[in-house]
């Protein structure tokens, strides 16, 4: 980026397509955007490769251990808080 004082618009390339959202990036840049309705998050690419691994994890140890998926009373730590019972 040459000027990194001014905001200058990312051209957008299609990575990915789904239901919830798609997934851009930027050739110039190199930055990815995760597209989610009227959300969008932009990451410098060694992050979203962070942020991937982080929700396959999540996603391996929902898949493995029931007691994640319990939706009767969970206790939740908040910050500040020592906890706080969420019910779904
Ligand atoms: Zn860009």
């Amino acid at each position: 980026m040459a000027n990194n004082n001014r905001y200058v618009e990312c051209r957008q390339v299609l990575v990915a397509n789904s239901d919830i959202g798609h997934v851009t990036t930027c050739p110039e840049c190199g930055h990815v955007h995760v597209n989610l309705r009227s959300l969008t998050v932009r990451f410098e690419m060694e992050a979203f490769r962070e942020l991937v691994d982080m929700l396959g994890f999540a996603q391996k140890r929902l898949d493995a251990d029931p007691a994640l998926r319990d939706a009767e009373t969970k206790t939740v730590s908040v910050s500040g808080i020592d906890s706080a019972v969420v019910r779904h």
